[in-house]
């Protein structure tokens, strides 16, 4: 996204959202205000100073956050999208956020001071804050500080993350977080590669200890025929979120669209999916009623 798009009151929420669920138009709608407005950036630190801060979450670098309804979790949500990622979906709708250096430093306390901003509307409609990317846990210490003090003034916290990064968080960090929003790209180790570029392992450990430790889990499943869509796949994903249990509330599918292509085109990297078809209404249903045997309640 570029400055002038973020600086224009008609043009500032068109290209932050990574949900695939969302319509471009769809998500406009159900998003107040945003961008990057209201942030200094902490421009006197050297290079060595920013490394430190970012290893201590005094600053974190961020894409984008707006205010919206019913698209990151419960009720009215402020969504920071971080910046940076370290898998490479074939499907990524942002390939904008994911050099951590692209995304704008922020203050913890400039943060942690939007939240407090906002806390009523959170506490009156339900909702809460959500941390999403890029990849939210590639800076566990920003994340994890600023949902300590939203937890403090008793704001509700969600995660949206692929879980990849799971060394990253200790059980403490975990503590704080409400609810997940868990990714889960593939339901094997071979086709999740093809997918991201990463491995699935860590995701599953990641919901697994989600679970343990009482929190609530929203899995997310990117819907793309022939890619991701084989009855096989969705049957390994269906079994991986019976592995969370109760912790699981639900499962959203969410399938593939176009959205994202003029990003892939605008920096010039080599788009997989450039001739790449949604899926029909049949396939989704084929997959909705497939996790759906498994006892799941399933939104597409
Ligand atoms: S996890 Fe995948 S879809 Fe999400 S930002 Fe990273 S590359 Fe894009």
């Amino acid at each position: 996204m570029s400055n002038s798009e973020q600086n224009s009151p008609d043009k500032s929420f068109r290209t932050t959202t990574r949900h695939m669920l969302k319509t471009s138009k769809e998500y406009q709608r159900q998003t107040l205000m945003g961008g990057l407005s209201g942030f200094e950036s902490p421009i006197g630190l050297d290079r060595r100073d920013r490394i430190q801060a970012l290893r201590t979450g005094d600053i974190g670098f961020v894409h984008s956050w707006d205010i919206n309804t019913s698209v990151d979790g419960p009720g009215t949500r402020m969504t920071v999208f971080m910046s940076g990622c370290p898998l490479r979906c074939q499907y990524c709708q942002n390939p904008d956020t994911w050099k951590m250096r692209d995304g704008k430093p922020v203050y913890l306390d400039a943060m942690i001071k939007k939240v407090e901003r906002y806390k009523d509307l959170f506490q009156s409609t339900g909702g809460g804050i959500t941390f999403s990317g890029g990849e939210s846990m590639m800076q566990p210490a920003f994340v994890s500080r600023v949902f300590r003090a939203a937890k403090e003034m008793g704001v509700h916290t969600c995660l949206d993350t692929s879980g990849f990064l799971n060394a990253n968080y200790t059980d403490e960090m975990i503590d704080d977080i409400d609810l997940c929003l868990l990714d889960v790209k593939s339901g094997d180790e071979e086709t999740y590669h093809k997918v991201t570029g990463g491995l699935l392992q860590p995701t599953i450990d990641f919901g697994q200890r989600l679970a343990k430790q009482g929190k609530k889990i929203w899995v997310r499943f990117v819907l793309v025929p022939g890619l991701t869509s084989s009855e096989e796949n969705v049957e390994n994903v269906a079994r991986i979120c019976e592995i969370f249990g109760d912790a699981l509330e639900h499962v959203d599918i969410l399938p593939f669209h176009q959205l994202g292509r003029p990003k892939w085109h605008e920096l010039r990297i080599p788009y997989p999916l450039e001739d790449q078809k949604g899926p029909s209404q049949a396939l989704r249903d084929r997959v909705k009623k497939q996790f759906e045997a498994h006892g799941f309640t399933v939104y597409v």
